[in-house]
């Protein structure tokens, strides 16, 4: 129980306490919220408990990533301690800061970024849109977690403007440059890498909570028709990088203990080191996807085919290390229903089926203003809810 006056069903109660990296005229450093307002974490850890004090300096969560999972259970039993002992509350109280009067900062130095395809709905309604006389499924798919690899550096905290990208596309027997005419969102989760791994040394399916923070929701803009044109052989690349948005706060992997859920029924069998059984961080998060307030879809990530530490696993089987500051997005969340699709691309049918607003109008891809938001809910202990914190982002027109 905490001091402050919260409603039980506030999903950034005790139960949740994500950081992040917060900024105001006065201050700017790391944080946990808490409802709707976050507490300085430098200052009242200078106050409480000094030897925690260094982890929380600096202008990211850098150190606190690096850290490891002794160090994240200290701090976030530390902080628990803080906002549910009135010992404590003479401190901690007029540190807090509306969460109205903040604006968020990328919250760590994002070292790799990859995003995977994982979720068996969308890849096979991607495959039936672009391959309609194929197997929707690719026959590598159901044998590994496919993933390219992204660009960190433009990877954004949520609020920040994305502008519509310039590329090529091919119209009819023509190749033109210009605007997207096909900008759109993919809603995903990202996971936040804290321990890295040596060159050589696989990460185990079991170990992913040795190696992995947390996680945060991840919106994958993305340019269909930059994409169609340049993705064959190699994969995404310019219809991708112009930018990726993730939550300016991260939900740590003990938030979300309780949401934890047995994975899918697999066949074939994967291989020994993809097998997950008796060690799932299947998750049971329920996505919101927003246009301009309205909501499109509920994505369900517990029905993806292959999970995070099933994801870790991979990219590291082969000998590849992963640092601190990597962050994977785990591909656009799908459900198996209209409604719970992660994508317009989807939602749209490729733009063949536009869907209606409740204004009346019609909408395919996203238009210049838009505004994208992404939020998701967990279950938590004792009947709570575990909120992820919102990525949201909206459209400026492409540069001339
Ligand atoms: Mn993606």
């Amino acid at each position: 129980m905490t001091w402050l006056e919260l409603a039980p069903a506030d999903p950034f109660g005790i139960q949740t306490l994500p950081y992040g990296v917060i900024h105001t005229p006065a201050l700017s450093g790391c944080a946990v919220r808490i409802g709707d307002r976050a507490l300085p974490l430098y200052p009242a850890a200078s106050t409480l408990r000094p030897e925690l004090a260094w982890l929380l300096d600096g202008s990211t969560l850098d150190r606190l990533l690096a850290a490891g999972p002794q160090a994240w259970s200290a701090i976030r039993l530390a902080v628990t301690e803080w906002l549910s002992e009135d010992r404590d509350r003479s401190v901690i109280e007029p540190l807090l800061v509306d969460l109205k009067d903040v604006s968020m900062r990328l919250p760590f130095t994002v070292a790799d970024y990859v995003d995977f395809y994982a979720s068996a709905n969308h890849a096979a309604n991607v495959g039936r849109i672009l391959r309609p006389d194929a197997e929707p499924l690719p026959p590598n798919w159901k044998h590994l977690p496919i993933g390219y690899h992204g660009r960190s550096g433009t990877v954004v905290a949520s609020g920040t403007g994305i502008r519509r990208p310039n590329g090529q596309r091919k119209e009819g027997e023509d190749v033109l440059f210009g605007p997207t005419a096909r900008l759109d969102l993919e809603a995903e989760v990202g996971f936040v890498v804290g321990v890295g791994s040596a060159m050589g040394t696989p990460v185990a399916v079991d170990a992913f909570d040795r190696h992995v923070f947390g996680a945060v929701l991840l919106n994958d803009w993305s340019a269909r028709d930059i994409q169609a044109w340049e993705y064959v052989p190699l994969g995404p690349f310019l219809g991708k990088s112009f930018a990726t948005s993730i939550s300016g706060w991260i939900t740590p992997l003990a938030a979300l203990t309780h949401a934890r859920v047995a994975g899918p029924l697999r066949s074939p069998k994967p291989l020994p080191y993809l097998d997950d059984r008796g060690s799932s961080w299947n998750l049971d998060l329920t996505l919101e996807v927003r246009l301009n307030g309205e909501l499109l879809s509920r994505p369900p990530f517990a029905s993806m085919y292959w999970t995070p530490a099933q994801m870790l696993a991979h990219l590291t089987v082969n000998g590849a290390s992963c640092r601190s500051g990597d962050l994977f997005g785990s591909g656009t969340v799908s459900g198996s229903e209209r409604g719970q699709v992660g994508s317009l691309l989807e939602l749209s049918w490729a733009g063949r089926e536009p869907f209606l607003l409740s204004d009346g109008v019609e909408r395919t891809f996203l238009q210049d203003g838009d505004r994208v938001s992404i939020t998701a809910t967990a279950p938590g202990p004792a009947g709570s809810v575990i909120g992820i914190a919102e990525v949201s982002g909206h459209i400026l027109p492409a540069a001339r």
